[in-house]
């Protein structure tokens, strides 16, 4: 697998599937410019 990230961050659109969260773009991007963040979307029933 190789996902092209610099293309992923010039388009703004970091999400893919191939992605395993593996963290090694955010450690070796020059910029600083990859970061992770998660979120928990909790959504109740009504
Ligand atoms: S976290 Fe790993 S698999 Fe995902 S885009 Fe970065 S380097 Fe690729």
């Amino acid at each position: 697998m190789s996902l092209e990230a610099n293309q992923m961050v010039q388009s703004e659109d970091m999400e893919s599937p191939e992605c395993i969260l593996c963290g090694t773009c955010v450690d070796n991007c020059p910029q600083a410019a990859i970061a992770f963040r998660f979120h928990c979307e909790m959504r109740l029933a009504s």
